[in-house]
């Protein structure tokens, strides 16, 4: 139900754009962040601040028979996140975490929170405990990716045997096209769960995502030069020997690669001769 208040918002976003059901007045144009490849005109450009006051867009459009598009922070660079003439839904005012259960690992937030708003949440919350959760994964390269993006994109980090993003999916509501918002995991709506993730927001609107935490462990890094062609078998035998992580840095025929098992060591470098590999080890 909507409270008095977000009803009144809600009406406003509308009221103050009569354009977006009538004829417009203005031209409105969104494009992705990266390559600004993906230069789009768009009917009406909406931020939900409430989940109630996003289902009630789905709603009004939704009678209206517009379509609907959905961004996060618009890292995309194949213009998903956007659709000619659409209501485009911006999310990223949907940014609080719901809930964070410190026994089970489980952290609820809403789909527009960014990677480090959601982290420093449950670093602050468990600060001084001696079992701490973190995320298994996120994108690299950079951090201001929405959970609706990134769960949109069944996104996948540096893990050397992980499976992507949805592997680490517990739940998530989602908005239907009648405004309103159905749970799904692998045991409620199972099918939508595993179309939605990795479905670029043409299933529905994301509302709310549950992760499943893991627990936090110390890295060891362990940095060496590999030629291109023993790449292959250099990961290979990383994965056998349990690291968890890699990065790698192209340089001409060499590889730069860096593996990351657990450890509980303290810091250490080695260095061995610079015309053949070399390998530093830190804490
Ligand atoms: C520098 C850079 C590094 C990257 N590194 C990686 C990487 O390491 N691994 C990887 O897998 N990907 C990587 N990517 C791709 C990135 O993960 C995706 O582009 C991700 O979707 C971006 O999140 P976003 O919040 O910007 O989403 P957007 O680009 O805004 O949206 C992405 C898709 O999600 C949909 N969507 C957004 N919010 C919702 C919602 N609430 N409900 C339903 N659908 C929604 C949109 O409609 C769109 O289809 C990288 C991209 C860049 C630019």
């Amino acid at each position: 139900m909507l409270t008095r208040r977000e009803f009144i918002r809600t009406a406003a976003l509308f009221a103050l754009a009569p354009h977006a059901f009538a004829e417009r007045e203005k031209e409105i144009w969104v494009n992705d962040v990266h390559s600004q490849l993906n230069r789009t005109r768009v009917r009406e450009l909406l931020r939900p601040h409430t989940r109630d006051e996003l289902a009630e867009i789905v709603r009004s459009a939704s009678r209206k028979g517009l379509p609907i598009s959905v961004s996060g922070y618009r890292h995309s660079m194949g213009g998903q996140q956007f659709a000619t003439d659409s209501i485009c839904i911006d999310t990223r005012e949907l940014d609080r975490v719901v809930s964070f259960d410190r026994e089970r690992g489980l952290l609820e937030a809403e789909a527009g929170i960014q990677w480090p708003k959601l982290i420093r949440a449950y670093l602050d919350a468990e600060a001084g405990d001696t079992k701490q959760w973190g995320i298994a994964q996120k994108q690299t390269g950079a951090d201001t990716f929405t959970l609706g993006g990134s769960l949109s994109s069944n996104v996948h980090g540096r893990g050397l045997r992980m499976k992507p993003l949805i592997s680490n999916i517990e739940s998530f509501t989602m908005i239907t096209a009648d405004g309103k918002p159905i749970r799904c995991s692998r045991e409620e709506n199972s099918e939508l769960f595993r179309l939605a993730i990795g479905g670029y927001g043409i299933f529905g609107l994301i509302d709310t995502a549950t992760l499943r935490l893991v627990p936090r462990q110390k890295l060891r890094r362990v940095v060496e030069i590999i030629r291109a062609d023993d790449l292959p078998k250099r990961f290979e035998e990383r994965i056998a020997q349990n690291f968890l992580f890699r990065s790698m840095k192209n340089h001409r025929t060499s590889f730069n690669a860096a593996y990351f098992p657990a450890t509980n060591r303290s810091a250490q470098t080695k260095r061995s001769s610079p015309k053949k590999h070399y390998a530093m080890t830190t804490g």
